[in-house]
């Protein structure tokens, strides 16, 4: 250790005495996620606090953040140009947080956003989203906040894979077998109209593996 009295407070510290954090929540579909973001914003918000709800490609493909459990909130819906700490600026008023959910479908650029957002402007930024892809590798915008979150959070509600074992991975399954390689970015149960159906189903580990999805694989969800 090599602090002392008259070190220069180490920027951690610095950053820890104004507050404002950056915070990564992450698990698999359907384990809350956006639920925990819809109750993060009413905490706060019941604080007094103002906020920002932000998100890009939520199952309702509005911009909406939805819940698997019925709840709904306006959003801010992320493109790829938007500019964060531009946006959290050009409010009318001082905005002390952000929501943001589906935050593996952000750019790395926006992660480095949410940071400086912290840093310079003390504003606290909670991220929610997917760590890994369908392929089980890491989205690059969940990675750029493994590397740069004060906080890291693994959320696990009883999310199961049909053998019973935790489930951790999400497979995409197209018409009927898993699939191991394609776009990153895919989106799911929606009606395309096309005669490919693509949906994501929650394994463990060994099932992912296996490519095995189970007797009888979950419908998709209405
Ligand atoms: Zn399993």
């Amino acid at each position: 250790m090599t602090g002392s009295a008259l070190s220069p407070v180490h920027p951690d510290e610095r950053h820890r005495c104004d507050g404002a954090t950056l915070k990564f929540f992450y698990g698999p579909m359907d384990c809350g996620k956006s639920t925990l973001a819809l109750q993060m914003d009413y905490n706060h918000a019941r604080q007094g606090r103002r906020g920002l709800v932000l998100t890009r490609n939520d199952r309702s493909m509005g911009p909406a953040v939805t819940t698997r459990i019925g709840l709904s909130h306006k959003a801010i819906e992320v493109t790829d140009d938007l500019n964060l700490i531009d946006l959290v600026l050009s409010q009318p008023e001082r905005v002390d947080y952000l929501i943001c959910d589906e935050v593996c479908f952000y750019t790395v650029a926006q992660v480095e956003q949410m940071a400086d957002l912290v840093d310079q402007h003390h504003v606290d930024v909670f991220a929610f989203g997917l760590a890994t892809d369908f392929r089980t590798e890491l989205f690059p915008a969940s990675r750029r906040l493994f590397e740069l979150a004060d906080q890291v959070t693994r959320l696990q509600v009883e999310v199961l894979c049909w053998c019973g074992r935790e489930g951790h991975l999400n497979a995409r399954v197209v018409n009927g077998v898993i699939a191991r390689e394609g776009e990153q970015v895919v989106i799911g149960d929606t009606d395309t109209g096309s005669a490919t159906e693509i949906r994501y189903q929650v394994l463990c580990r060994r099932h992912h593996r296996l490519g095995e999805l189970g007797p009888s694989p979950e419908p998709a969800a209405p």
